[in-house]
């Protein structure tokens, strides 16, 4: 497929781009997390260069991803034979990729990156954060369906992010316990207006791909064994394109304050 560029130019501290770049790696979370999990990290690190290499098969579903994402935006998307799909799979699922995005109705993951039955393994909650219940899914999937690749999805113009940047008073504990888990990407933005929404759309996107592994030792051992890929990426509301997100820059890592994930 083509790699069309941007529509919307990137100012932020990460850089967007369509491209494949690299997934959540082992220096990132030893420096999102710093001595919490050093031993863990120490661990990874043996396997780094499983990790650099093991991109075989997620990385050709992130590719087909890509594509049906490419397809969604130029409204090519394929003609499913959903009866005999959904036959067919009465016996069981082999989703090929877990997609953590929002609840917004604009960012349904199948329809954006043009999947059917069976294909994704979906959470999904406002903010795309993750808690508890959402990460045991993510080891269902990951260990008993044998799914490889996970996916952080944040969009554009989040409802979520957006009252987190407006820091207004909520009306509920249970609408809070998503924002505490957006604020800390919020401290950590600088901008202003949309802008700053951009920036805590990817900071919160990279944040929660990082966390996955910080509090999932199933996560973390698939992933060293080279059978797991986790990445960030976010959706173009208006051109309905996806875009992975680049890791920081190391320099940043020590800004990173994770904090643990209540609920969602
Ligand atoms: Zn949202």
């Amino acid at each position: 497929m083509g790699i069309p560029t941007p529509a919307v130019a990137f100012t932020a501290k990460f850089s967007s781009t369509r491209t494949v770049v690299r997934g959540i790696g082992v220096d990132e979370v030893r420096g999102a997390f710093g001595g919490e999990i050093l031993k863990t990290a120490n661990t990874l690190a043996h396997h780094e260069s499983a990790w650099q290499t093991q991109t075989g098969i997620a990385e050709d579903v992130w590719h087909a991803l890509l594509d049906g994402n490419q397809r969604f935006v130029d409204g090519t998307m394929k003609q499913y034979r959903v009866k005999a799909m959904r036959e067919s799979l009465f016996g069981g699922q082999r989703p090929k990729a877990v997609i953590i995005g929002c609840a917004d109705s604009r960012v349904p993951p199948e329809l954006i990156f043009d999947q059917s039955l069976g294909d994704l393994f979906v959470i999904r909650a406002a903010g795309n954060v993750v808690d508890a219940i959402g990460l045991g899914s993510v080891e269902y999937a990951v260990e008993h369906l044998s799914t490889r690749l996970v996916v952080v999805l944040g969009h554009d113009r989040c409802g979520a992010v957006q009252a987190a940047c407006s820091n207004q008073k909520v009306s509920s504990p249970n609408l809070n316990s998503i924002f505490n888990e957006l604020r800390p990407s919020v401290s950590e933005c600088s901008n202003a207006g949309m802008a700053l929404v951009r920036d805590v759309v990817e900071k919160n996107a990279l944040r929660v791909a990082k966390a996955l592994l910080y509090r999932s030792a199933i996560l973390r051992t698939t992933m060293a064994k080279g059978d797991l890929q986790i990445l960030a990426a976010r959706y173009d509301l208006l051109t309905g394109e996806v875009f992975r997100l680049e890791s920081p820059e190391p320099a940043s890592h020590g800004a990173l304050k994770e904090t643990p994930i209540h609920s969602a």
